[in-house]
């Protein structure tokens, strides 16, 4: 098939209630960041094209949100079984419009995308919650759990097709009906996801509409008939969705940034920590909020961990034409690969800093960076303070676990962070201390749909995943009865 063939059978019409519409306004291109090569234009919606999809979620949510959980799980379980069953195509598509190895979003992204729908089929019908009692004599309290109403969610570009799982599966599933936005980077999964959804849902249950942040993404955040949005994107688009939620008291749901830091102590099995970071600060190139791209290491093994790292990190591969064999992608645009690339210079003029590997753009057209390691940090330093959101490790040594732990808190974000020792005791007593939406002990990265993520400070409120997710999606209600 040539590319203009597979253009043709690519879906580009957004859903708007049961139909199927182009948008009216500005042209976004969407293109392949392996090549720097246009895949295709999308126009964005309008606002009566967005006052339509509100209309369409509001008028859905009289009748879905009294379906019955089992009902709804139904749903959840056809759309997993779909997307399960036309894994391939999926796989295919977000690899092309985000550059991602293809082997990356079939075998780790899409089973958990899957799992993300079959476990939130199984968490609404089994919903904790406080007993119902004779609270007050002679009146019996309970409490509920019902839908908010219509969410208006926001999707970043580095994992299209998980931020939909990980926004539709909790809304839908606690009865709530969705607009969705995915970035308009990256739109092209959602459609392909927006055409079965139209078959499996009832009408207007979810909504996608296209288009960029400050036009589409503003008119949702700010549309009087959302009673919530639920974005994950930077601090200060998050910032943007605080200032309209505020003008009618919108609920919020915000996963924003990270800058995770990972402690690594002087007793940790270094051969462990260098494959660990190797993997979890270079994954989907080091475009995750998780990144673990913040090292603290101990006196002790600091030089060690420099030259091990520097010499594992220089053989990941990417850029291969075989793709099965690449173990990253390109950055997302070239506007990201330019930004990566000025951290990296800014960074390497200080006298203390030393670029042990990578620090240069590669792979001509393409958005390519090298995997890079960033040797000699300092706390000051604006590259461990700063999200790069590329393939850039900094590493930084630490006297102490006082200093590492007042250096691994002293930042704006509070996503993720990891402690590598051999020694539970101090694995413990660390991961106490720090202010950080989830701590990994001797790994990093890993998630599971059964447990919370989510952030603390400025990476935002919310959680994603687990039941926590389904409560940040409903709300709590109490009725009384007198006897
Ligand atoms: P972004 O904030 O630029 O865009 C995210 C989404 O918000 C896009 O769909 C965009 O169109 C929309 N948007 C932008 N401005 C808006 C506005 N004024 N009103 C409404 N919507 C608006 O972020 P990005 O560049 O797509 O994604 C990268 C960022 O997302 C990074 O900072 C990363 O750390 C963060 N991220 C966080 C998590 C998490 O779980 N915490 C996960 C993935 C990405």
């Amino acid at each position: 098939m040539t590319p203009s063939e597979e253009d043709s059978k690519m879906d580009t019409q957004m859903l708007i209630g049961s139909k199927f519409l182009a948008g009216t306004e500005t042209e976004e291109t969407i293109l392949n960041p392996r090549s720097g090569e246009t895949i295709l234009s999308l126009p964005e919606a309008s606002q009566a094209q967005i006052d339509a999809a509100v209309v369409a979620a509001e008028k859905a949510f009289a009748s879905w949100s009294r379906t019955t959980p089992a009902e709804r799980s139904g749903y959840l379980l056809k759309i997993a079984e779909r997307i399960e069953t036309e894994a391939k195509e999926f796989a295919k598509l977000e690899a092309l419009n985000c550059g991602k190895p293809i082997n990356a979003v079939l075998n780790d992204e899409i089973p958990a995308i899957v799992d993300c729908y079959r476990f939130f089929a199984g968490a609404v019908r089994a919903m904790p919650g406080m007993v119902a009692g004779e609270y007050m004599a002679g009146m019996t309290s309970m409490v509920r759990r019902d839908p908010i109403g219509v969410v208006a969610s926001i999707a970043p570009w580095n994992y299209p097709l998980m931020m939909m799982a990980w926004k539709l599966a909790p809304a839908i599933g606690g009865g709530n009906t969705v607009v969705f936005k995915p970035s308009e980077q990256t739109p092209l999964t959602a459609l392909r996801l927006a055409r079965i959804l139209a078959e499996i849902l009832p009408e207007g249950v979810v909504n996608v509409v296209l288009g960029r942040g400050e036009s589409v993404g503003n008119a949702l955040i700010n549309h009087p008939k959302v009673n919530m949005i639920s974005i994950t994107g930077d601090v200060a688009t998050g910032k943007k969705v605080l200032q309209a939620a505020a003008k009618s008291v919108k609920r919020t749901h915000l996963e924003l940034g990270g800058k995770a830091p990972v402690i690594v102590f002087d007793d940790a099995d270094l051969s462990q920590v260098v494959d660990g970071l190797r993997a979890f600060g270079y994954y989907n190139a080091g475009q995750d909020c998780t990144a673990a791209c913040r090292i603290y290491a101990g006196e002790k093994v600091y030089e060690k961990l420099v030259a091990d790292l520097s010499s594992a990190v220089s053989s990941i591969r990417f850029n291969l034409d075989d793709d099965t064999q690449n173990e990253i992608g390109p950055l997302i645009s070239m506007r990201q690969r330019d930004r990566v690339a000025s951290f990296v210079e800014r960074a390497s003029e200080l006298k203390h800093i030393e670029i042990t590997t990578g620090g240069k753009t590669a792979g001509g057209n393409g958005f390519y960076y090298q995997p890079t390691v960033v040797a000699g940090a300092r706390q000051e330093d604006e590259i461990v303070r700063r999200e790069v959101f590329g393939p850039v490790v900094s590493v930084t040594q630490f006297k102490d676990v006082d200093q590492a732990v007042a250096w691994a808190n002293d930042s704006d974000y509070g996503l993720a962070s990891s402690v590598w020792t051999r020694d539970v005791s101090r694995a413990m007593a660390t991961a106490a201390r720090l202010q950080y939406g989830c701590t990994w002990i001797n790994t990093h990265f890993a998630l599971v749909n059964e447990m919370p993520h989510g952030g603390l400070k400025q990476s935002g409120y919310g959680k994603d995943m687990s039941l926590y997710a389904l409560e940040d999606y409903t709300a709590v209600r109490h009725v009384m009865v007198a006897h």
